[in-house]
C-alpha cells in the first residue's frame, strides 16, 4: 500500500527511520466451520514457509533495482513452477519484463512572451533526451490554479498521455520542487509534461530541456490457470511484492522486510494459486500476479493492464496487508472501494455462514481504493478492489523497518487466505459478474 501522495513524496526525501513501539501477540484464531473446505486447504504452515522466505533480511526489503527484488521475484516464479501454473505467451516464463526509464536531469531553459524564466521554476516530467518546444509544437497550455489538491492535478497532467505545458500558481512554490519527484521512474512516453512556475499563461514560449536518460529493467510475476468453460474471461489475484528495500538503520536494522507489505498479499496469492490448481475445475481463466514497483507509483500493474483488453477481466482480487488482525478482530477483513461495484456484496454473500465477515473500508478518508494496484485496473472500468485487514488509522509497523514477520499472525492470516477463496466461488464459476466501475466518477 502506498502513502498518502503528499506523504509520499515527504517519504521519499527523508526515508524516516521508524519507532519501535512495542511487540505484539498472537494467539489461535477459533476454528470456523461450515465452509466445506477443510483447514489443511489453507495450512499454517504453508502460510509461514512462504512468508518467510519473503519478508526474510536476505530480500534486502525487496526495493526496486536492487538484487533483493530479483531474488523475491525468481522464488515467487519457482513457486507458480511448483504448482503447475501456465505462463502467458507474451512474457519470458513467469516473469513478464518492462523497462521503466529513470532521466536525470542536465538543463533546461524557458523564455515565455520575452520573458526570460529561472532554471529552478522549471520542471519538466518527460522521457525524451533533448526536448525543445514552442508555441506551433502543439502543447497545450493549462494551469494549476490556487488552492486545491497541488499533487493530484499535477499527477493527472502527467498521467493525462498529453503534451502539456502546465503553468502553477506561484502560491504553490514551497511544493514545486517535487515535482521532480514524477521522473523517479517512468513508463517511457513520447509525451512531455513542462511545469512553470508563474501567473500568465504565454501566447508565445521556447522551452528545451536536456535529460540523461536511463533504461532499467523491472518484472511482474505472472501465472496462469486456464479456465474450463469461459477461457476468456478473466478473473486475477494479485499482491505486490515490492517494498521499500533498505533504509536508515534503527536499534541497527535497516532492512524494510514489508513482511505485511506486501510479502502477505503474495503469500496470498500463492497459497490461492495452489488451492486453485489442486481443486480445478475453474470456468473463468485465473490469472495470479505479483506486481513489482507498487510502492513507488504502480508501475508493475500499469504495464501488466496494457497486456490484455481489460474488457476480459471481470474481476480483480488485491490482496494487501492480511498479516494482522482487523480492527473488528480475527476472520474478519475489509474491502476498499466497496461502494463502487457490487462485488464486496457477491463476496459478502459467498461468505454467508462461513463464519468469516467481511466489511466496506472503515478508512474512506485515507482514499485506500487509490493506493494500491488496483486503482489501475478500476479506472479501465474493471471490479477491482483490495482486501485488507490493516489498521490503517493504527498499524504500527507500517512502513517501517519493523513490518517483520514476528508481527503477524500466521493462523489468521491462513484464514483469511481461505475466505477470500470462498467469496471468490461464484464469480471464478461465471455465477456471479461484478457490476463495472464506473470510471467518470473516479478522481
Ligand atoms: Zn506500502
Amino acid at each position: 500500500m502506498r502513502l498518502y501522495p503528499f506523504v509520499f513524496f515527504a517519504f521519499l526525501v527523508s526515508c524516516g527511520p521508524a519507532v519501535r513501539t512495542g511487540n505484539t501477540t498472537t494467539e489461535n484464531p477459533v476454528a470456523n466451520s461450515g465452509t466445506g473446505m477443510s483447514s489443511a486447504e489453507f495450512s499454517v504452515s504453508e502460510v509461514t514457509r512462504i512468508e518467510k522466505v519473503l519478508s526474510a533480511d536476505d530480500m534486502q526489503g525487496r526495493g526496486v533495482f536492487t538484487p533483493g527484488i530479483e531474488k523475491a521475484a525468481s522464488f515467487i516464479a519457482s513457486e507458480f513452477e511448483r504448482i503447475g501454473l501456465e505462463k502467458s505467451a507474451n512474457a519470458n516464463g513467469y516473469q513478464q519484463a518492462f523497462d521503466l526509464i529513470r532521466p536525470a536531469f542536465k538543463s533546461a531553459t524557458a523564455t515565455l512572451d520575452e520573458k526570460i524564466i529561472e532554471q529552478k521554476d522549471i520542471i519538466v516530467i518527460t522521457t525524451t533526451e533533448n526536448l525543445t518546444v514552442n508555441e506551433q509544437s502543439g502543447y497545450e497550455v493549462v494551469t494549476i490554479p490556487k488552492g486545491g489538491e497541488f499533487f493530484n492535478e499535477a499527477r493527472k497532467h502527467v498521467n493525462a498521455g498529453m503534451n502539456r505545458l502546465v503553468m502553477v500558481d506561484p502560491s504553490h512554490s514551497a511544493n514545486f520542487p517535487r515535482l521532480t519527484n514524477f521522473k523517479r521512474q517512468m513508463m517511457p512516453s513520447v509525451n512531455s509534461t513542462i511545469f512553470i512556475l508563474g501567473e500568465t499563461v504565454p501566447s508565445k514560449f521556447s522551452i528545451s530541456a536536456i535529460h540523461d536518460i536511463k533504461k532499467a529493467a523491472l518484472s511482474n510475476v505472472v501465472g496462469i490457470l486456464p479456465g474450463t468453460s469461459r477461457k476468456d474471461e478473466y478473473v486475477i489475484f494479485s499482491g505486490h511484492y515490492d517494498h521499500l528495500g533498505i533504509g536508515k538503520p534503527l536499534n541497527g536494522d535497516s532492512i524494510f522486510n514489508g513482511a505485511n507489505d506486501d510479502a502477505a498479499g503474495i503469500t496470498a496469492v500463492i497459497m490461492l494459486a495452489d488451492y486453485f490448481k489442486r481443486t480445478g475445475g475453474n470456468e473463468r481463466t485465473i490469472i495470479f500476479a505479483a506486481f513489482t514497483a507498487e510502492e513507488s507509483g504502480g508501475f508493475g500493474s500499469r504495464y501488466f493492464s496494457q497486456q490484455f483488453d481489460p474488457a476480459k477481466v471481470m474481476a480483480m482480487f488485491n490482496i494487501e496487508m492480511i498479516g494482522t488482525e482487523s480492527k473488528w478482530g480475527k476472520n474478519s477483513a475489509f474491502i476498499t472501494g466497496y461502494e463502487k461495484t457490487d462485488m464486496g456484496k457477491i463476496m459478502e454473500k459467498n461468505l454467508a455462514g462461513s463464519g468469516f465477515k467481511f466489511y466496506p473500508d472503515p478508512y474512506p478518508a485515507q482514499q485506500l481504493f487509490y493506493r494500491s494496484d488496483n486503482a489501475t485496473l478500476a479506472r479501465l472500468g474493471v471490479p477491482a478492489h483490495t482486501i485488507s485487514t490493516s489498521k490503517m488509522d493504527s498499524e504500527p509497523y507500517y512502513h517501517t523497518a519493523d513490518d517483520e514477520f514476528e508481527t503477524l499472525d500466521m493462523a489468521n492470516m491462513a484464514q483469511i487466505i481461505k475466505a477470500i477463496a470462498i467469496s471468490s466461488r461464484t464469480i471464478i464459476s461465471g455465477a456471479d459478474t461484478p457490476s463495472r466501475v464506473n470510471t467518470s466518477e473516479l478522481r
